[in-house]
């Protein structure tokens, strides 16, 4: 049993804020780990995290902390989730996908395209495996879960599966399939031997009835993906009238391991969450369907702040952990409930302006702190039965090809 891991992040000072309010700021570190924020009254408040990232600190320094510890564990069928927190503008965006998911200025990119890199990188072969990488992108809005590979999906439901665990039922899955040999029995040289532009692969996943899948065979065209997700953010922005920071953007891989001639195959998944901002519906001025969107994005975060009050307070498993009062907790269920790694990025501005905020992200970061997680390896010691339901999260009885 280990704690989840809980991060600030203070970005700079904007323009704005600096032309507003000047230059001072609200938050001093003493250490990597223990910083001072000073509240509306001018009253010192301490806070210890397991990290603070400073203004100074770059995208790499909070990514080799908070996150290269969970790829390395997904690779290896330990699930892992890894959530933004905080107030509209606060650089919960800028964190996970940096200034753009296709830029190319390495000590700006966000944690998304490391993920990515960092995902195909731990499975380069070292043994004779077959792995599969899977990769889905939604968004909730207004309590729906949209697809962000494929609009036309607008209310995706959640379904669970005894040994997937949370499942989003038909969302686009991106997948890249790769099986590695030995070259020779003399040397420890692998190849790839078979990928998922192969027909056959292809063949096989289509002749099970999933056709929600798109074929990619490498990091760049993963990343091609995303960034067409994030566009279609855009195109719903539009339609919708709303802003991005009123939904949640979940990104989901999965990774599958599966070693040549072991009966066992291990599965991990990886969730990154970019949440809605956590700012009060009264400090919005919002009216209309502003304040409707607001009251939804409020009542998801209460959600979450009430699943992690009841995972934290008291009596543990004998508590009633209410996962299924929002959309947010359902899916997170597997994150906060024990199986996973899971770290929380409290993202905040310096500003002294947004104090208040930034102190009530902070103290959600703190009660965040107390959670407990067990996470396991997801190892399927009967390869051909877990497969199946694997493969048929639903049970279809139709579906009785293996892969
Ligand atoms: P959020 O997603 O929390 O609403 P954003 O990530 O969009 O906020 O950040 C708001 C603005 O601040 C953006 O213009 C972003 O580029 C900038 N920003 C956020 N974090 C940083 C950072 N660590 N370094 C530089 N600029 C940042
Ligand atoms: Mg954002």
């Amino acid at each position: 049993m280990s704690n989840i891991t809980v991060c600030a992040r203070f970005r700079p000072l904007s323009s704005k804020e600096r032309r507003d309010h000047g230059d001072s700021v609200c938050i001093r570190c003493i250490d990597t780990e223990t910083f001072v924020l000073k509240d509306e009254k001018e009253e010192d408040i301490m806070f210890s995290f397991d990290r603070v990232f400073c203004e100074k600190s770059d995208q790499a320094e909070v990514y080799e902390f908070l996150v290269l510890p969970i790829v390395r564990d997904a690779v290896n069928g330990i699930n892992g989730t890894i959530i933004t927190y905080g107030q509209t503008g606060a650089g919960k965006t800028y964190s996970i996908e940096g200034p753009g998911i296709l830029e190319c200025d390495e000590q700006k990119k966000g944690i998304l395209p490391r993920v990515v890199d960092g995902i195909f990188e731990h499975i380069k072969p070292d043994k004779m495996a077959k792995y599969s990488i899977k990769l889905s992108m939604v968004e909730i809005y207004m309590e729906k879960i949209r697809d962000l590979f494929d609009l036309s999906k607008d209310n995706i439901q959640i379904k669970e599966s005894k040994i997937q665990g949370i499942l989003l039922s038909g969302a686009t899955e991106a997948f890249f399939v790769a099986r590695y040999a030995r070259v020779s029995t003399h040397t420890h040289a692998y190849i790839r031997t078979h990928e998922s532009t192969d027909a056959s692969v292809v063949q096989d996943f289509h002749s099970l009835g999933k056709d929600n899948l798109m074929s990619i065979i490498d990091p760049a065209q993963a990343l091609q993906s995303l960034s067409a997700g994030i566009a279609n953010r855009a195109v719903g922005e539009t339609q919708m009238n709303m802003a991005s920071s009123r939904s949640h953007c979940i990104y989901i891989f999965t990774v599958q391991q599966e070693l040549t001639g072991d009966k066992r195959m291990k599965t991990g998944k990886l969730v990154l969450v970019d949440l809605a901002g956590s700012e009060k519906v009264e400090k919005t001025g919002a009216e209309g369907r502003a304040l409707e969107e607001a009251k939804m994005i409020n009542k998801s975060l209460s959600a979450l702040g009430n699943v992690i009050n009841a995972l934290t307070c008291g009596s543990g498993r004998a508590n009633h952990i209410p996962y299924r009062d929002s959309k947010l907790t359902r899916i997170l269920q597997d994150a906060l409930g024990g199986n996973s790694r899971t770290a929380l990025l409290c993202c905040c501005s310096p500003s002294v302006f947004n104090a208040s905020e930034s102190l009530s992200t902070l103290r959600f970061g703190a009660r965040a702190k107390h959670i407990k997680a067990s996470p396991r390896v997801n190892c399927n010691e009967d390869k051909y039965a877990k497969k199946h339901e694997a493969l048929c999260p639903d049970k279809d009885e139709s579906c009785k090809r293996i892969l």
